[in-house]
């Protein structure tokens, strides 16, 4: 279906493109610049930024030798420096690996510092009419609509299906222009939230949303689920050469699997102490240990942690609590490794995920 879009789409390009100072000539250093910039910037508000900045770093090598300070006075007001810095390493590769040429290859300008997989398509496509699509939220957008797609286009894996259908239409001649056409499209026409031109759209005889009415649903873009913040005071407790473990609940988060004992929350090393001493353990030390975090897909751990020696147990139980040697403990009570910045201090490897899940 994506096919019949190709010849339409294209014919509009040629009467409707627009005309940007970009693309006057098929420079691939002026579209490498005129894409990082448009990352963050309106066109019409990059466009006298481009143009200053190409009088004055014409080429890749000016780029490469420009002196910091004066590569920033140039971006200011664009915001987002990395960019410009990013920019300005990957200029320094290009003179020592290409001899100052951008490589003709998306796949080795993906490897240049702050080129990602929408850059490098362009570049590669606009310059040199490589048959690689330039993928970016306004293509998704458009794609998402054509299909009549009602998945998350923030999904990774949703991206790479549109990456790949896009692929399969990209003309041997022509992949460029296509490109810019679906940039142009999406600026013009093709625009977020239910504004539509679709009876103006080249694409409206094959386009699914625009025959079902569904242009205001489409694209679906579901924010991510924040995580939940879990604070843990993590106890490393030593009774001579053994360590406390405990079970953790068959249900839920790493059921079944081992862990050191943990308070929720931060505790203060008093409250541990007297926390101890209502286990019935006498402590004998304390100390403080670094702060970690562990992050699963929904919930974040903020941890603290304390190493803590107890006077030696007679039976080596106290509570729910099994006070084991290293090497039993590694055979017998896996550790996640949601643990893994506290089995440093004790010298322990971490378990096999056990019968509980790693991640939640
Ligand atoms: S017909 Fe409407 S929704 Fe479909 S691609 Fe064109 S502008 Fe977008």
């Amino acid at each position: 279906m994506l096919k019949t879009i190709v010849q339409p789409l294209l014919a509009w390009y040629e009467e409707n493109k627009r005309e940007l100072p970009w693309r006057k000539e098929k420079n691939p250093y002026y579209i490498w610049v005129s894409e990082i910039m448009l990352q963050q910037t309106r066109v019409e508000a990059a466009r006298p930024y481009f143009e200053r900045f190409i009088v004055q770093l014409p080429t890749v090598e000016a780029l490469a030798k420009c002196p910091e300070e004066r590569l920033l006075k140039l971006w200011e007001g664009l915001g987002y420096y990395n960019r410009v810095r990013n920019m300005q390493k990957a200029a320094r590769c290009v003179m020592e690996e290409y001899d100052g040429r951008l490589p003709a290859d998306a796949a080795a300008l993906k490897r240049l510092p702050g080129i990602g997989d929408y850059t490098a398509g362009a570049i590669a496509s606009i310059t040199w009419d490589l048959p690689v699509p330039a993928v970016d939220g306004n293509v998704l957008r458009i794609w998402a609509r054509l299909t009549a797609s009602y998945d998350d286009i923030l999904r990774q894996s949703v991206k790479q299906r549109a990456v790949k259908e896009l692929a399969a239409i990209m003309p041997k001649e022509g992949s460029g222009n296509l490109n810019q056409a679906f940039m142009d499209l999406g600026s013009s026409l093709c625009v977020p939230k239910g504004q539509a031109g679709c009876e103006r759209c080249p694409l409206a005889f094959a386009c699914e949303a625009c025959k079902k009415g569904l242009i205001a649903e489409l694209p679906v873009r579901k924010k991510p689920v924040p995580r939940r913040l879990e604070a843990y005071t993590v106890l490393i407790i030593r009774d001579g050469s053994r360590v406390a473990f405990r079970r953790r609940s068959g249900e839920g988060l790493l059921a079944g699997l081992y862990e050191f004992p943990n308070l929720q929350g931060h505790a203060a090393g008093e409250d541990v102490l007297a926390f101890l001493r209502e286990q019935g353990l006498e402590p004998l030390y304390i100390e403080r240990l670094e702060p970690a975090k562990h992050i699963f897909s929904h919930i974040e751990w903020r941890m603290e942690g304390y190493l803590v020696r107890v006077a030696a147990l007679e039976d080596g139980q106290a509570g729910d609590w099994i006070f084991a040697d290293i090497q039993t403990a590694e055979r017998e009570y896996p550790l996640p490794a949601a643990f893994s910045a506290y089995t440093s201090y004790i010298n322990i490897r971490l378990g096999p995920a056990g019968p509980g899940k790693e991640d939640d």
